[in-house]
């Protein structure tokens, strides 16, 4: 059997983006998303409507909210992402619970 031959050296930017998993590159793109103008104020408004946590609110206790939740999240129905049906207004525990729920639901993957 004929020996594979080395692989010519990479480029420093092909040797960057093999070193990334694919899982850092997913977080990247969330993270730019979570900053676009657009959901910044979409969140904002829905914090104005909702500004305490609806989670808590149902079990009777008034805690303010800091996260907006997306109940389908983008990666699933995009065009869901700006859809205010779609968005919960939630305190910090309970924008974690949820989202540990969620990642459960999808295989225990983030
Ligand atoms: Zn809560």
């Amino acid at each position: 059997m004929d020996r594979i031959p080395a692989r010519p050296d990479r480029l420093p930017w092909q040797r960057r983006l093999e070193r990334k998993p694919p899982r850092d590159r997913a977080k990247t793109e969330r993270h730019r998303w979570l900053q676009r103008a657009a959901w910044i104020r979409c969140r904002d408004y829905k914090l104005s409507l909702d500004p305490l946590c609806e989670d808590c609110k149902e079990a009777g206790e008034l805690v303010p909210a800091q996260q907006v939740h997306h109940l389908i999240s983008r990666e699933v129905d995009p065009a869901k992402a700006y859809d205010r049906d779609n968005l919960r207004s939630l305190c910090l525990a309970h924008h974690r619970i949820r989202e540990t729920a969620l990642q459960a639901e999808r295989g225990g993957r983030s």
